[in-house]
């Protein structure tokens, strides 16, 4: 909701400012995203102010539920057109994630992921990455009567190439007036921005970085992630030590397995020692996250070659997780969100 210009239409037709903080409670407390739900404001304003003002930029164009129940996917239309997709996971008991989109299609274009295929359409506003969290909030309470717990900023495009619009939507939700997440209940995922890790343990110290690493080579990591051109892993392992020294915080390591590409014992053995140049062992979890169909030539490991990965990477000192792939079945796994 844009809230100047609603701010602004209450001046101008001199209705009293109280209505401005009726609707935001209504907005961010109560998760209301159409005039209709708003009924503490008198029906005629309520016309009024929908002939010119949405509460969420956001028309809902799908809903697809997982069949565990476990994973909700959203195509969102923006106003422009364009379509963009966000998905709710519920990966504890009671206890929900949501997956932001942060851009149209991303710029960096990794060869394995859907959302990289099309390129850049643009960057996103605070207030449409903001909309996904209150549009999914809005679903949730219909629906099962809970709550999102945390937000990770993994969905369409690469974060820090739209820096102040995400900053900007972190605040929001990290604002006690507003969303009131924590800010260790918040995660940013880059495929390796690195001022954008500069500024954001600066920015945000609190919030969870993850880094979606998935070669510990520059040869192969300039093919599997073309950001890594621009920043390459000897500029990555420096903002990677410098965000731990000052922010005393463990990082996310995330790694898409992928059969005969970045899975061979070898491969485990040199990203053991890229991240022991970056800090010691109890600084890092590695997701090893196998890899999604997305319709390009890459394969998943079998899963016997996973645990033997993840295996190797436990001897070699450090904390493991193998991502369940939630959501596959409605194209709402990492890597999967094209926004068709
Ligand atoms: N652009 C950011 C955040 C969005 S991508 C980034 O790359 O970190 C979110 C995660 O999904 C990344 O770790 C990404 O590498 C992973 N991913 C992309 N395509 C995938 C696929 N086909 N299968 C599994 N994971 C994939
Ligand atoms: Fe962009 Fe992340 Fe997909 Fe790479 S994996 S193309 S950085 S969204």
């Amino acid at each position: 909701m844009d809230f100047k210009k609603l701010s602004a239409f209450l001046e101008e037709n001199g209705l009293p400012a109280f209505r401005l903080k009726q609707v935001r409670d209504a907005v961010y407390k109560n998760f209301a995203v159409s005039w209709d739900e708003i009924t503490v404001l008198p029906a005629p304003l309520r016309e009024r102010l929908a002939a010119g003002l949405r509460v969420n930029s956001l028309d809902t164009a799908e809903t697809l539920v997982s069949k565990k129940g476990d994973a909700v996917k959203f195509a969102f239309r923006l106003k422009d057109g364009h379509v963009i997709e966000t998905v709710l996971l519920n990966l504890l008991p009671e206890k929900w994630s949501l997956c932001v989109s942060t851009q149209v299609g991303c710029p960096v274009r990794c060869p394995f992921c859907a959302t990289g295929r099309k390129g850049l359409k643009r960057n996103l506003s605070p207030d449409e990455i903001v909309d996904q969290f209150l549009a999914a909030a809005s679903y949730l309470k219909k629906t099962r009567g809970q709550k999102i717990s945390s937000v990770i900023f993994m969905g369409m495009g690469e974060p820090f190439y739209n820096y102040e619009a995400v900053g900007e939507a972190i605040r929001a939700m990290t604002d006690p007036d507003l969303l009131g997440l924590g800010q260790r209940h918040i995660s940013v995922s880059t495929s390796g921005h690195v001022p954008g890790i500069r500024k954001f343990a600066k920015d945000f110290p609190q919030c969870n970085l993850a880094i979606s690493l998935h070669a510990s080579e520059d040869k192969l990591r300039n093919e599997l992630v073309p950001l890594n051109v621009t920043y390459p892993l000897s500029q990555l392992a420096k903002a990677l030590t410098d965000y731990i020294f000052m922010t005393k915080r463990r990082v996310f390591v995330e790694y898409v397995l992928m059969d005969g590409v970045n899975n061979s014992r070898s491969q485990a053995a040199k990203l053991s020692s890229w991240l022991r140049s970056v800090a010691a062992p109890k600084y890092f979890t590695i997701n090893l996250i196998p890899y999604n169909r997305t319709g390009g030539p890459f394969k998943a490991p079998a899963k016997e070659r996973v645990k033997v990965f993840a295996g190797l990477m436990e001897e070699y000192g450090f904390e493991v997780t193998v991502r369940k792939s939630l959501g596959d079945d409605v194209a709402g796994a990492c890597g999967q969100l094209a926004g068709k």
